[in-house]
């Protein structure tokens, strides 16, 4: 463990959502520092609208957000200043190429190619042409050679192959091993728990399941299966 302090980030009590209504409701979510937490749930369950409320991005209907241990509700720009990176779908500058996007991000090319050197040959292209594995090699090395405390990441590996899959989250492993906190919202499961320390299931905006991988090998079918299953409704009372 790295840190025996107060947690990067912290829920309580939280609740958030749109035009008042709560999406997600009661909870009880950490990350500290050295770990990677994946948030699981099937489609509608609220995980965006965590990441968004964790990352200041969403103000809290009700409860808290502490940041480092203090309470407050920071903008998702102050928050950034702060430590937290936030990469959502492909978050690149499709009208500039690669080493532009790197530049923009205030990131050293040599960095980001000694966590990726497949983007090597790739600094010259445009962004908007690079493969979907390529892009979000290059969104996460902006976000990781800032060295931020904390990373929040919306389906990193969305629609990518199984190798970039693996190649993405094992970089995401190798920075929480130098410190980094990282709450992945992830629908590889499996994937995911090969590299994660917690795990925490939504289910309807509330957190149903918690525990380490090991404890939840043995819902995975469970947890697989309510994938399928498009959730429609908004946690209630
Ligand atoms: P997915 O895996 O499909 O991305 P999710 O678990 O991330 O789903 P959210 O995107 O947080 O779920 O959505 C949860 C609920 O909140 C859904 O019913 C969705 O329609 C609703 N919702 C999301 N964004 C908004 C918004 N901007 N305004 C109103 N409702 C929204």
């Amino acid at each position: 463990m790295h840190d025996t302090g107060p947690p990067l980030i912290e829920t309580r009590a939280l609740s958030a959502g749109y035009g008042g209504r709560p999406v997600v409701r009661d909870l009880a979510i950490e990350v500290r520092p050295g770990e990677v937490v994946a948030l699981l749930g099937p489609n509608g369950a609220g995980k965006t609208t965590t990441l968004r409320a964790l990352s200041g991005a969403l103000a809290p209907i009700d409860g808290e957000v502490r940041w480092r241990g203090e309470p407050g509700r920071a903008p998702l720009h102050r928050r950034a200043r702060q430590g937290l990176a936030y990469v959502g779908e492909r978050a690149v500058f499709t009208g500039l190429d690669t080493a532009d996007n790197l530049r923009v991000g205030r990131v050293a090319a040599r960095q980001a190619l000694e966590l990726f050197p497949e983007l090597e040959k790739r600094l010259t292209t445009g962004a908007g042409m690079l493969s979907g594995g390529e892009q979000q090699m290059l969104s996460l090395a902006r976000a990781l050679c800032r060295a931020p405390k904390l990373l929040l990441a919306d389906e990193l590996s969305l629609g990518l192959a199984p190798l970039v899959v693996d190649r993405l989250l094992r970089a995401v492993r190798e920075a929480a091993d130098r410190g980094l906190g990282a709450l992945l919202v992830e629908q590889h499961v499996r994937k995911v728990l090969d590299i994660a320390d917690r795990v925490y299931v939504l289910h309807r905006g509330r957190v149903t399941l918690t525990g380490t991988p090991e404890e939840l090998r043995g819902h995975l079918d469970t947890i697989e299966s309510s994938y399928l299953a498009q959730e429609t409704t908004y946690a209630t009372d």
